[in-house]
């Protein structure tokens, strides 16, 4: 690990700490100036293939679902935050899953999951794309189950 302060190349480990999530922090010194420094060092975790409904698959795309769901969002009270914080939580959850491909519905249940709790017209836009609620009376339907919730 070079040192940032000089650009050594070699630095002395003086403490090490693991913490819950896998990482590792070490907090070195540099042989040549002397100075103190951290490195985190962590997993990096595989996101799995996404198989589309047609069979085929094609890699994670974290901006075309960013945009999806911006979509669904447009002019209703949902800050960008709230919709970046979602698109990481559903990240994360592909990652910790473990595997190697996933259904396409299994990233659209968790959207719909997530809009269902931060705006409920949101999620009956975004449902109405992704459950296919092509007639009014599919779409009647799931605003009732909404309104019964
Ligand atoms: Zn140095």
């Amino acid at each position: 690990m070079r040192c940032p302060y000089c650009q050594n190349q070699n630095s002395r480990v003086v403490d090490t700490t693991h913490d819950a999530r896998g990482g590792v922090r070490r907090r070195r010194e540099c042989e040549d100036c002397k100075q103190r420094f951290s490195t985190y060092e962590r997993p990096i975790l595989a996101i799995p293939l996404i198989i589309k409904q047609d069979g085929t698959r094609e890699e994670f795309d974290r901006d075309k679902l960013l945009r999806g769901i911006r979509i669904s969002c447009a002019k209703r009270p949902v800050s960008a935050a709230d919709i970046e914080r979602l698109v990481g939580e559903i990240e994360a959850t592909l990652q910790t899953l473990g595997r190697a491909e996933v259904s396409s519905r299994v990233v659209g249940d968790m959207v719909i999951t997530g809009l269902k709790e931060l705006d409920q017209i949101a999620y009956i836009r975004y449902a109405i794309v992704y459950l296919g609620l092509d007639d009014l009376k599919a779409l009647r339907n799931e605003i009732d189950r909404l309104l019964e919730a």
